[in-house]
């Protein structure tokens, strides 16, 4: 992800698995304590490079989710959190920002461990959480609500912006510590306590992140985090009726369930969701770059990403050309050790993604559609895949239309910026465009046509704390990052002072 400074400024040193890490067992963070789940049941990690299990984490249940729910719920509701001053809780996101500076290199070869991730990926996307929390700093201290002009005569009106009580952070495999960041940071700015809920393939790096919470000072109870499966950590979660806010990223199937069990008790969601993202490139476009873009798009993040740019719009006039050059350009990557600064592959994240991806070989094989290069398991140790291009795909194939979260790109010829929206919004999701073009009138106008929350022209995959992040349509509810994520960890409160009217009952 671009848009993070790297932090520390420090020489990058090589990273290597520790051996000790196999054995090593986990503790939950529960009312500031270390804990093992009451039902002492564990689960493993599994290294996708060396597909070997490591380390065990608890796997907590409902009573164990009860206890974390109820510490954030008096650390919210007795014991002022939300009434800390402003510049207290600056100060600590401050000194957390710090901590995960000093220590990126573990918090990267954690994350790297869990879910394959390439260093030379981790470290800028882990280096910006840091910097998150220097700019939710900021905005803990200066977010306020404002004061209104009401044609009433005596009248003083103004809003507050509160927080919203108990956050539920429940996060993805694919980006675990940047995607935590994005809830973490602006909940806590706003005066929120948290419990959160790590995917199941990465619990590890969200503890060690919960270590640093620790040690930054933060009181006990304003963040817990306990680990699990979907079912029944994440959904007893979601079902406590001492959750007021559930704040998810992951997959669009289980935003819906989420959303339907919120609903009955009226919870608030906000949810990051899937996406099958176009990426525009006209004829007249700096073909280098878009060649460029298209591949960062598509295969950054072993494909495993939220954003990716998986179907790529080709004008028809230089569709041959960037078509060979995509593919060859994918055939040339190079698999190998995450932690090698010059793998350009990693493994998918798990078996689980593996299995996924190769039932889309098997799709597009089925549906005859021309494989410009890739399509099979790679001969090698790991969860690898080749990359693989799809030539011409038709937007009504399942490969062009379901999020495969691979290293897997679909090609689709287009004639023309109408045929260009035609396909591109002709999709369930609407997370993120992309479009290629020397044209600035083309350009706004694309932009405007796109329905779809985040458009990027002449790049793909930018991200800033600053800029606020999230979907339309299926890809979600509600806006991460910038100041609006602010608004999605606050309740606003209309306040009405009279200061010389005369209640008159009945009135006239
Ligand atoms: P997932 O939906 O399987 O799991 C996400 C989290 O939800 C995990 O912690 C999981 O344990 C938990 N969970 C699963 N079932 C649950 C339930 N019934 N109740 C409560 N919690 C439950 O997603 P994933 O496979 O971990 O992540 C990949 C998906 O995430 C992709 O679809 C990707 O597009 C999406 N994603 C979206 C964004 C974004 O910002 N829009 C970013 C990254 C990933």
């Amino acid at each position: 992800m671009a848009g993070a400074a790297p932090a520390g400024g420090k020489p990058e040193t090589r990273l290597e698995r520790s051996k000790e890490d196999v054995d090593r067992e986990f503790r939950m963070l529960i009312d500031g304590e270390w804990t093992a789940a009451r039902g002492g049941r564990t689960f493993s990690c599994v290294d996708p490079f060396l597909e070997e299990s490591w380390g065990r984490v608890p796997r907590a249940d409902a009573d164990d989710v009860d206890r974390a729910v109820r510490a954030a719920r008096r650390a919210f509701d007795d014991d002022g959190w939300p009434k800390t001053p402003p510049a207290c809780r600056a100060a600590l996101l401050r000194k957390l920002g710090q901590l995960i500076e000093e220590n990126l290199d573990a918090l990267v070869l954690q994350q790297i461990r869990e879910n394959g991730r390439l260093v030379s990926e981790m470290r800028p996307g882990t280096g910006a959480v840091a910097t998150a929390c220097y700019y939710y700093a900021g905005l803990a201290e200066t977010f306020h609500g404002v004061s209104l002009p009401v044609s009433v005569p005596n009248i003083t009106s103004y809003t507050l912006r509160e927080p919203i009580g108990v956050v539920a952070a429940i996060t993805p495999w694919n980006a675990p510590l940047v995607l935590l960041g994005w809830k973490l940071l602006p909940a806590l700015a706003a005066g929120n306590t948290l419990v959160i809920k790590p995917s199941e393939v990465t619990p590890t790096s969200t503890l060690l992140l919960a270590e640093l919470v620790t040690r930054a000072g933060f009181p006990k109870g304003v963040v817990n985090v306990v680990t699990g499966y979907g079912d029944p950590t994440g959904m007893a979660l979601v079902n406590h009726p001492g959750v007021d806010k559930i704040a998810f990223t992951g997959s669009t199937v289980t935003g819906r369930k989420i959303a339907h069990a919120a609903a009955e008790r009226n919870a608030r969601t906000s949810l990051e969701l899937g996406g099958k993202s176009p990426n525009i490139i006209f004829a007249d476009a700096d073909l280098d770059n878009a060649v460029n873009g298209a591949m960062a798009g598509s295969f950054s993040a072993t494909g495993q990403a939220c954003m990716a740019g998986s179907r790529v719009l080709i004008e028809g006039k230089v569709y041959d050309e960037v078509a060979a050059r995509i593919a060859g350009q994918a055939k040339k990557m190079i698999p190998g050790d995450p932690l090698d600064p010059k793998t350009q592959l990693g493994p998918l994240a798990s078996k689980m993604q593996l299995d996924k991806v190769l039932g889309y070989f098997e799709i597009a094989k089925r549906d005859r559609i021309e494989i410009l290069t890739g399509g099979k398991r790679l001969e090698r140790k790991g969860f690898f895949v080749e990359p693989t291009v799809f030539g011409r795909v038709d937007n009504a194939c399942p490969v062009a239309r379901e999020e495969i979260f691979g290293p897997v790109v679909s090609l689709l010829p287009f004639n023309g910026e109408d045929q260009a929206i035609a396909i591109a919004n002709d999709t369930s999701y609407g997370l993120a465009a992309g479009v290629w073009t020397e044209n600035v009138r083309r350009a706004h106008r694309m932009v405007q046509r796109l329905r779809a929350g985040t458009v990027w022209v002449n790049n793909y995959r930018l991200v800033s704390h600053a800029v606020p992040f999230g979907g339309y349509k299926q890809s979600g509810v509600g806006r991460e990052m910038g100041p609006e994520a602010l608004n999605e960890f606050t309740e606003v409160k209309s306040v009405w002072i009279d200061t010389g009217n005369k209640v008159n009952f009945p009135a006239g």
